[in-house]
């Protein structure tokens, strides 16, 4: 559930009327409501109530610095999987014992970096980085705290981009191999193995996937304890899938808690996940103004004013978002390819969207746009960076500003023989 509602025919975002707040701050723009990530951290978090967990929030769905601190003050941990984002997390106080650094290629210096901060835990895809891990620990005169995330081998994932457990992906630890890799860490005098770490993918929408892996996981966790190996923490990653608007409605939390306490009750471990898009994908929208109705020989453009470089999803993933008109328009719907002004053909949102007759200046807003949308953007074309707006109740502040054209060139310079 999420708190952008339509009132009167009007879109608001929690008690902010999104044209108003267009008009304001100009489009495109992010929206996000606070009420929705707070709430949709507490639907996740409460689920787990009765056992010991950590929620570690996936910063890379929605880094910015507002957001991560509204999710500081649930409690949330973190899942970083750059120096970037440590860095941000630490910025925005989210506690140092709660953060867990992901990622198949983390430097000697992010790895420096964040043994120096005193994380809770580096999840480690590979023997390489488990040796450098180690390297660097050891240098330092400290063990660093350790996962290892392993592969299971399991196909799941809406697309085929966003899928992360099947052998043949990058992520992970080969199954088979897992065994002896953590023989090999407990014989390394710079890691202390602390627990296993599995995450499948994104956008999953059904728990047979989740539970095949957890399965095959507790069964590991059995294995390596009768190797004499301590366990302590099992890390379940992230993935639950939200609704789009399209296709299958993924499982309730509660739903997923259940079969998680299920299978993992016999194990006592401490439980660690890294939500990202159930958190922050339906608690923003990217707000848009229509720059022209245009009509050609066989298609009708809605060409707004963002384009792909603001939300990649579309383009990238064939991802599908409910497209909403911001004050509602009468009349019989008909046909829309909802496009941006960039120069590439992907730039395109929806392709033969039914929509109410639309005009130039208009307003949209691009639904379920809060994970994996601000963070994906980019200058392309040398459009400004799309700013965000948070909204608390009627009140609501610009959380990354529009950069101006002076400090998008900022960072460049000519050499001294131009
Ligand atoms: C991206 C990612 C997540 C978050 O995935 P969501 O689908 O947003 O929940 C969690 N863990 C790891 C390691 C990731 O790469």
């Amino acid at each position: 559930m999420h708190h952008f509602t339509d009132r009167g025919g009007r879109l608001f975002a929690e008690d902010v009327d999104l044209s108003a707040l267009a008009a304001d701050v100009g489009t495109p723009v992010y929206v996000y409501s606070e009420a929705t990530l707070r709430r949709h951290f507490r639907v996740f978090a409460d689920a787990f109530a009765e056992t010991e967990t950590l929620v570690a929030y996936s910063v890379k769905a929605n880094s910015n610095i507002a957001v991560l601190k509204v999710l500081a003050d649930e409690g949330a941990g973190a899942d970083v999987v750059s120096a970037g984002e440590l860095h941000r997390a630490m910025k925005a106080g989210i506690a140092l014992k709660r953060i867990v650094f992901s990622g198949v290629g983390k430097t000697r210096d992010e790895i420096a970096a964040a043994l120096d901060a005193g994380i809770l835990q580096f999840n480690v895809e590979s023997a390489p980085e488990l040796h450098l891990i180690n390297d660097v620990a050891a240098a330092a005169g400290a063990r660093a705290p350790i996962a290892l995330r392993v592969n299971p081998d399991v196909a799941a994932g809406g697309h085929e981009k966003i899928s992360t457990g099947k052998k043949e992906d990058k992520f992970g630890v080969p199954w088979s191999a897992a065994r002896a890799l953590y023989a090999e860490a407990r014989a390394l005098d710079g890691v202390a193995v602390k627990g296993v770490d599995v995450h499948i993918g994104s956008q999953i929408d059904d728990l047979a996937p989740f539970e095949a892996a957890f399965s095959k996981v507790a069964s590991l966790i059995n294995d390596l304890r009768a190797d004499g190996c301590e366990i302590d923490t099992l890390d379940l990653g992230g993935g639950l899938g939200i609704p789009y608007g399209e296709g299958a409605i993924p499982p309730h939390p509660d739903d997923y808690a259940a079969m998680i306490k299920r299978v993992t009750a016999p194990l006592d471990v401490k439980l660690i996940f890294e939500p990202g898009r159930m958190i922050a994908g339906n608690a923003g929208v990217l707000l848009s103004r229509v720059v022209y109705v245009k009509e050609g020989e066989e298609k009708r453009f809605l060409i707004i004013d963002a384009g792909m470089n603001d939300l990649v999803r579309p383009a990238m993933y064939d991802a599908h978002h409910d497209i909403r008109p911001v004050a509602a328009r009468t009349g019989d719907k008909v046909p829309y390819d909802v496009v941006g002004p960039v120069c590439e053909s992907s730039d395109r949102f929806a392709k033969d969207r039914p929509l109410e007759p639309m005009q130039a200046g208009d307003l949209v807003a691009v639904m379920s746009a809060g994970a994996y949308g601000a963070v994906q953007s980019s200058q392309y074309n040398t459009r400004a960076l799309v700013p965000e707006v948070l909204v608390r109740g009627d009140q609501y502040a610009v959380i990354r500003r529009r950069p101006t054209f002076d400090d998008m060139v900022s960072l460049e310079a000519a050499p001294d023989w131009l």
